[in-house]
């Protein structure tokens, strides 16, 4: 059986190694929609080659650029929000969330008020707008498959327990490329430091997130959604070789982990086949190799990101969304040179102090909330430049 795949965010580091895995299985997946955010010349060159009938940019003063870049091909050219959606609740079974960041989120929700299968690996998504998400797939009938290596494994190593007996998740986090730097390194860090990780290849903002620790406290938020434990039942261990993806310990003291290469095309290829398994083409993993495997305590003084975000998970109602807009805004500002590295905690810290914004009761409220929350801390950085 051939299934109908949509792959939001087909230019990314995730979406490329989705492709990678579906021109590997041609007779597995059949790709209908694929959409990116500016790369209308790379969007047209995906499509092409995967056969999808529909191509959307999120930026509509590229469309021109894709339609030319379609001309003559079977597939639409499209541009803007209302697109994107069109992608995400179209006729795909299931829908690759590959999208950076909360401009996932509208898209990603469409799938699941469509009953779709979604591989999240937009994890801001659901950061932002967990407990209405999982109403909706509840809802609707949607299964949502986590992409997020830690979540997948989790995923994997729960199957069909029941979730009275798993008594805590750990999730393992790689620590960084500043795990051992000094707090003074730290404090100079550059863009190009930061992105450099030390054993996964991702796109620019969940490296500067894995460099803060940030992505560790996104993926707390993300776990307690999916699997519905409260923030005390998750545990985050530092193990710097990324080969336990993460462990469940189960009521009866039982522990089980998933390992393998740091390639994200495992987490993905069981997503996209759940609940069936594929080849891929991943380094087996080779335990004599690998020799040992280290564990330490995460170090909150260094990377406070990771505290703020357990006390937005414990704070809930609009902490978790201000968290993230913040992280958002603050990373992109220190992608662009503007900030030095401790400044995006920091950036993040004031939000969380000064947030005033009530719990949403609608996506249309999230997005509002993220929206001012990044002026906020606009005019917060524009303060401090003056
Ligand atoms: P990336 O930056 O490499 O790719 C992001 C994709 O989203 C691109 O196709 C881009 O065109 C699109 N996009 C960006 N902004 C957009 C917008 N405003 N509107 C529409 N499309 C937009 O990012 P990535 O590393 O592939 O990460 C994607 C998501 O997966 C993130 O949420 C990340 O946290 C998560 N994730 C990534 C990895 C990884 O190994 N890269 C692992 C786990 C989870
Ligand atoms: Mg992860």
């Amino acid at each position: 059986m051939t299934r109908k795949l949509a792959i939001l965010g087909a230019t990314g580091s995730v979406g490329t190694s989705t492709l990678d895995l579906v021109e590997r299985n041609p007779e597995r997946f059949d790709v209908v929609a694929v959409t990116a955010a500016t790369n209308a010349t790379a969007l047209a060159e995906i499509a092409r080659r995967t056969g999808a009938k529909l191509a959307v940019v999120a930026d509509e003063t590229r469309l021109p650029e894709l339609q030319a870049g379609l001309a003559g091909s079977d597939c639409r050219a499209a541009a803007g929000q209302e697109a994107l959606i069109e992608a995400a609740a179209g006729e795909a079974e299931l829908v690759i969330a590959a999208i950076v960041g909360c401009a996932g989120l509208s898209p990603v929700m469409a799938a699941v008020e469509a009953g779709r299968t979604v591989a999240l690996a937009n994890k801001e998504a659901l950061v932002t707008a967990g407990a209405l998400m999982t109403k909706a797939a509840a809802a609707n009938g949607a299964t949502l498959l986590p992409v997020d290596s830690e979540h997948n494994a989790i995923f994997q190593c729960i199957a069909c327990s029941r979730n009275e007996d798993v008594s805590k998740i750990i999730l393992t986090a790689s620590g960084g490329p500043f795990r051992t730097a000094t707090a003074e390194a730290i404090a100079a860090a550059t863009p190009a430091q930061a992105v450099a990780h030390p054993n996964w290849s991702m796109g620019a903002k969940i490296s500067v997130d894995s460099a803060t620790l940030m992505n560790k406290g996104l993926e707390l938020i993300e776990a307690h959604y999916l699997f519905g434990l409260a923030s005390d039942h998750i545990d985050i261990v530092i193990h710097p070789q990324s080969v336990i993806h993460s462990l469940v310990e189960f009521v009866d003291g039982s522990v089980l982990a998933q390992l393998g290469s740091p390639d994200m095309r495992i987490p993905i290829a069981y997503a996209l086949a759940w609940p069936e398994r594929i080849p891929t083409p991943a380094q087996r993993l080779d335990l004599l190799a690998v020799a040992r495997l280290d564990f330490e305590a995460p170090d909150l003084e260094r990377f406070p990101a990771l505290r703020l975000a357990r006390e937005a998970l414990q704070a809930g109602g609009s902490a978790p969304i201000v968290l993230n807009a913040a992280n958002e805004a603050a990373v992109a500002s220190f992608l662009a040179g503007n900030i030095a590295f401790p400044r995006i905690a920091g950036i993040v810290a004031k939000a969380l102090d000064e947030n005033d914004l009530a719990a949403p009761q609608s996506i249309a409220e999230v997005l509002e909330i993220d929206q001012m929350t990044r002026r906020r801390v606009a005019d917060t950085m524009q303060a401090v430049c003056q």
